[in-house]
């Protein structure tokens, strides 16, 4: 594949999207969220946010917090996610760190991807390894979507030599599965 300087990279995706993304990271630090306005941010992940079963079931099971949206717990449902693709999987990766890039519609999704890969894809969601970034239509975002991209994120930076793209697609799709049947 033919590779693009990052810093192109870097400026076409400033310049090409109009308004400039703005970042913020998560409780744990290990995941920078990068979007084009708060208001979209608040949006998807009160989107996220599990039902009041699966609450229940977080704090019976795992003793974790509510998720909240705004101030200082800001994104501790992405945090939570995160850990929750390495227990499934069975693949810690304590010091891993992403960034989760919020794209407003799938057009911007799609801009972003071809950007990256100069080919013509409309996919809800990727993950590009070389930036270790989540790309993700915001409006369309699901918990499982997101556990799919992580569990990619996991698995590319697990294995000293990363397994064949075929098995690492079903272990993500396991860990969509898993992670849609409600207990985040
Ligand atoms: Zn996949």
């Amino acid at each position: 594949m033919k590779t693009v300087p990052a810093c192109l990279i870097f400026c076409l995706l400033i310049f090409s999207g109009g308004a400039e993304a703005v970042q913020s990271v998560s409780p744990s630090r290990r995941i920078t969220m990068d979007y084009d306005s708060r208001e979209q941010l608040d949006q998807v992940l009160a989107r996220l946010a599990p039902s009041a079963l699966g609450q229940a079931l977080n704090r019976v099971f795992l003793g974790t917090p509510e998720p909240t949206t705004g101030g200082p717990g800001h994104g501790a449902i992405l945090d939570r996610l995160f850990q929750r693709v390495q227990m499934i999987l069975d693949m810690p990766r304590p010091q891993l760190t992403i960034t989760i890039r919020f794209h407003d519609d799938a057009r911007g999704l799609q801009q972003a991807y071809q950007t990256l890969s100069g080919l013509h894809a409309s996919t809800p969601a990727f993950y590009w390894q070389k930036t270790r970034t989540i790309h993700i239509n915001s409006q369309a975002a699901t918990l499982g979507m997101l556990a799919h991209e992580m569990a990619h994120a996991v698995i590319d930076n697990y294995f000293v030599i990363r397994p064949p793209g075929k098995i690492a697609e079903m272990l993500c799709q396991f860990v969509d599965k898993e992670v849609s049947r409600g207990n985040l």
